[in-house]
């Protein structure tokens, strides 16, 4: 990853650690998923435990490898719509 943007040199990394906030981001979206998921495939279809089980827990390995880099993305986005000048400036 670039440590600034490589258009408009906004520096992605502020400090140590600033991307913890992309891991819950990235959490949030797979647990989300996975639990409407479940009730969803259950209501509907009437899928049972086991199959289930096997779906989401999959899916909850797969996924936040796959979303890992929108989550940092996301992540980016928000925090430098509330805070465009970044820390200390
Ligand atoms: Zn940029």
């Amino acid at each position: 990853m670039y440590q600034d943007c490589l258009s408009c040199d906004l520096r992605f990394e502020r400090e140590q650690g600033y991307f913890v906030g992309a891991i819950y981001i990235n959490y949030a979206v797979t647990a989300v998923i996975a639990i409407a998921g479940y009730f969803g495939l259950d209501h509907f279809i009437g899928l049972s435990l086991a199959p289930q089980l096997i779906l989401w827990g999959s899916f909850a390995v797969w996924f936040p490898l796959v979303f890992f880099r929108y989550s940092r993305s996301l992540w980016l986005s928000l925090d430098y719509i509330f805070n465009p000048e970044g820390p200390g400036v």
